[in-house]
C-alpha cells in the first residue's frame, strides 16, 4: 500500500506558524502515523499572507457567518481569508487527500466548538467553525475529516484511522478496477463494515451482486457513498460484540467447549468494558490460523492496521 495522503493543520506538523511563532507538534502525527501517511500541510493564517508573529484572532459577529477578526485591534481578514481559500481549495481538490486533521479551536482551522464573540465581548457561540475548516468541509464533504483533539480520544481515533486505511485501499483497488475487483473488497470488509452498520453492509451486498450487470460506474459510485456513510457511524463494544460472535460461528466443529465457553467469556467481557478488543481478536486470529479458517484469513476486521499502532489495545 503506498502513503495515505492527508491534509494537516500546519501546526501539527510542528511547524512554527502560530500567532505567536510557536508550533503545535503533536507527536502520534508525526512519529507514528507518518510512517504510513503522506502529508499536505495547510497553514490559512499564514498562506494568507499574515505575518509569523502576528495578532491573534478571532470568530465575531453572525455564529452562523462569522468574521475572522484580530483580537485587539479588530481588523477583519475574512476577505484576504476567503479570497486565498477559493485558490487553495481548488489546488487541494488536485491533491487526492484521503482525509484532512485540523488543529482544534482555531479561528481559521476549528472544525468544530470555536467560540464565535459578540461585538460586546463575550462569546454568542461556543459551536462555530474556523473559517478555512467550513470551507473546506463544503468543498468536499466526502472527505473524512477530525481534528487532533478528538484523535487522542481512542475510540475516535481507532475509528478514524481504520476509515484511513480502507480507503486508500479502496482507492488502490476499486476505483480503478472492475466487478471483481469490487467484489474482493466487499468480501474481505465485510465483517468490517458490519461492525459499523449491519443495515448497510447488507445494502452494500445488494449493490456487489449487480456490479457484474448494467452499469458498473454507476454501482461503484453508489457503494462508495454507502461506504462513507458506513464509515462515519462509530463501531461500538456491542456491534464489535455481535462480529465476533458471528467469527465465533466458524470454529463450531473444531473448538471444544472449554475453547468456546473462553471466546464467549472473553467476548462479553469486553463488551462490558473489561478487557480492551485486542484480547478476544487475540483469540479469533489464533483459531483461525491453528484451523486454517481461509475466510477469515482474509477479514480486515483481524486486522484493520498495522499492529505497530497498537489502536486495538485501547479501545
Ligand atoms: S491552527 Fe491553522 S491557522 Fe493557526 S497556526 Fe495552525 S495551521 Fe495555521
Amino acid at each position: 500500500m503506498s502513503r495515505i495522503k492527508i491534509g494537516i493543520s500546519s501546526c501539527l506538523l510542528g511547524n512554527k506558524v502560530r500567532y505567536d511563532g510557536q508550533h503545535k507538534l503533536d507527536h502520534f502525527i508525526t512519529d507514528t502515523l507518518s510512517q504510513w501517511c503522506e502529508f499536505v500541510p495547510v497553514c490559512p493564517e499564514v498562506e494568507c499572507g499574515l505575518p509569523i508573529p502576528r495578532e491573534s484572532m478571532r470568530l465575531t459577529g453572525d455564529p452562523e457567518n462569522p468574521r475572522l477578526t484580530t483580537g485587539k485591534t479588530g481588523i477583519d481578514h475574512t476577505p484576504r481569508m476567503n479570497a486565498w481559500m477559493k485558490i487553495r481549495l481548488e489546488e487541494l481538490a488536485g491533491e487526492n487527500l484521503v482525509a484532512f486533521i485540523f488543529k482544534t479551536k482555531s479561528p481559521s482551522s476549528g472544525l468544530r466548538n470555536v467560540k464565535v464573540y459578540s461585538p460586546e465581548g463575550p462569546p454568542a457561540s461556543l459551536h462555530g467553525q474556523g473559517l478555512f475548516a467550513a470551507g473546506f468541509t463544503r468543498r468536499f464533504p466526502d472527505i473524512p475529516v477530525e481534528d487532533e483533539g478528538r484523535l487522542c480520544d481512542p475510540v475516535l481515533r481507532e475509528n478514524f484511522i481504520e476509515t484511513i486505511f480502507v480507503l486508500q485501499r479502496w482507492r488502490e483497488t476499486v476505483r480503478t478496477g472492475g466487478p471483481g475487483d469490487l467484489t474482493e473488497f466487499h468480501t474481505r470488509h465485510k465483517y468490517t463494515f458490519m461492525a459499523h452498520s449491519p443495515a448497510l453492509l447488507r445494502e452494500m451486498g445488494k449493490l456487489v451482486a449487480a456490479g457484474g450487470s448494467g452499469d458498473f460506474t454507476a454501482v461503484r459510485e453508489q457503494y462508495r457513498g454507502l461506504l462513507l456513510k458506513t464509515l462515519a457511524l462509530t463501531k461500538t463494544p456491542k456491534k464489535n460484540h455481535n462480529v465476533l460472535l458471528h467469527m465465533l460461528g466458524y470454529f463450531k466443529r473444531q473448538l471444544t467447549a472449554d475453547e468456546k465457553q473462553e471466546l464467549l467469556f472473553e467476548a462479553e467481557t469486553y463488551r462490558t468494558g473489561g478487557v480492551p478488543l485486542i484480547v478476544p481478536l487475540t483469540l479469533v486470529r489464533h483459531y483461525t490460523r491453528k484451523y486454517g479458517e481461509k475466510y477469515l484469513a482474509r477479514q480486515y476486521f483481524l486486522h484493520p492496521h498495522p499492529v505497530e499502532l497498537g489502536l486495538l489495545n485501547h479501545v
